[in-house]
């Protein structure tokens, strides 16, 4: 099971695009604040949300093991 969180004071969605949501939008949204957000928060698999956590430029995503 893993743990994934978002630092909202990082990310900036109106400079990358919404990036995350783009690579992953089964569990991530772009919120009107243009802050991400993550659906589910525990997962059993990373599945997509590695390529978004990967992927963020401001390495707001941050994934644990729980
Ligand atoms: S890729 Fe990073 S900065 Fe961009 S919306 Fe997602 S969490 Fe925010």
């Amino acid at each position: 099971m893993y743990k994934i969180k978002i630092n909202r004071e990082k990310c900036k969605a109106g400079v990358c695009g919404g990036l995350c949501s783009k690579l992953c939008p089964s569990n991530w949204r772009i919120l009107e604040d243009n802050k991400a957000h993550v659906i589910r928060v525990k997962v059993n698999s990373l599945g997509c949300n590695e390529k978004a956590m990967l992927a963020c430029p401001f390495k707001a995503i941050s994934i644990s093991r729980m």
